[in-house]
């Protein structure tokens, strides 16, 4: 299978950051990626604008996947957007059980990942490509990382193609995990998601929510470039690179950047990449 690479955007609220993600598109378009794919919001918060992006990719010519969560989702929620991605031609999802703002409870009638994934094959059969989320650290509300591999099978089970992890900065985490899924009998490919540094403050505080482990090392030279954004765009590119390196040197099979909305880094991550494709 040819190595893929594939790029996560958020829908933008403003007409000003519509024409920054049309740009960021057209700039990560030239790597040829193998999708687009568009988040969906805390709760469904973005559920109107996933769907406008999204659509607006797919007309642009390239593949777009929309992101589906069922917490905040009714089965007629989720049959009404599954009937309007099919005829406009979507064929891929990242299926999820998502997130609800802080705060807020769920009713919702999709408990788990795996729950949503069984629902979308019942009613579509293999209309789509479907991908789901996979923790090579294990997912925060896990009561054990072997449950959590467990629960993990259970969405495979259920009919996922495909799963992309969340960002980790320590690539033996990622071999471990696709070893042990070998070892369960989980053959599908696991796309690893790469987070690029962009700033010490927010990667922190999105790294202890969804609890991706910044190593101290790393953590305690990003702090000392607190003052100093290029130095810290420096190191975060380097790291990254070697990153991205020892994971298709290793056999990953595509990589799927977490992009912010922004190009120019990720662009220069791949420029210091060799991916040669089998
Ligand atoms: C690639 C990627 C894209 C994402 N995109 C979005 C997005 O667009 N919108 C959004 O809101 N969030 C998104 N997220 C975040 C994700 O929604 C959260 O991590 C969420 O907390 C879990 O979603 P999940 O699909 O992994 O859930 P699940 O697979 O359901 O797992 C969630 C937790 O429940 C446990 N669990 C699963 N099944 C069972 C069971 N049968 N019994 C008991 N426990 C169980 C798991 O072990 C885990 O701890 C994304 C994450 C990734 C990695």
């Amino acid at each position: 299978m040819a190595f893929e690479l594939s790029f996560e955007f958020f829908p933008p609220k403003t007409a000003e950051g519509e024409a920054k993600l049309l740009e960021t598109r057209q700039q990560l378009s030239q790597h040829q990626p193998k999708f687009f794919s568009v988040t969906f919001g805390a709760g469904g918060s973005t559920r109107d604008r996933t769907m406008d992006t999204v659509l607006a990719i797919q007309r642009d010519g390239v593949e777009a996947a929309p992101h589906i969560s069922g917490i905040s989702s009714s089965r007629e929620d989720i049959l009404t957007m599954l009937q309007v991605y099919q005829s406009h031609g979507i064929r891929r999802l990242v299926v999820l059980r998502g997130d609800m703002p802080s705060g807020e409870v769920s009713a919702s009638d999709f408990a788990h990942a795996s729950d949503l994934v069984s629902f979308i094959r019942q009613q579509t059969g293999d209309a789509f490509h479907i991908e789901v989320a996979a923790y090579p650290e294990t997912h925060p509300e896990a009561k054990s990382a072997a449950l959590d591999m467990q629960h993990f099978k259970q969405k495979i089970d259920a009919g996922a193609n495909g799963a992309i992890t969340q960002y980790f900065y320590n690539a033996d985490a990622y071999f471990q995990f696709v070893e042990q899924c070998q070892a369960m009998g989980v053959e599908v490919p696991i796309v690893p998601g790469i987070m690029p540094i962009y700033n010490y403050t927010q990667l922190a505080r999105f790294s202890s929510v969804c609890g991706a482990e910044i190593p101290r090392w790393l953590s305690l030279r990003l702090q000392d470039y607190a003052e100093d954004p290029a130095s810290l765009r420096a190191l975060g590119l380097q790291v990254v690179s070697q990153l991205c390196q020892r994971l298709i040197d290793g056999g990953a099979p595509g990589l799927h950047f977490y992009t912010l909305n922004q190009a120019n880094l990720i662009s220069q991550i791949i420029g210091n990449l060799t991916i040669q494709n089998n």
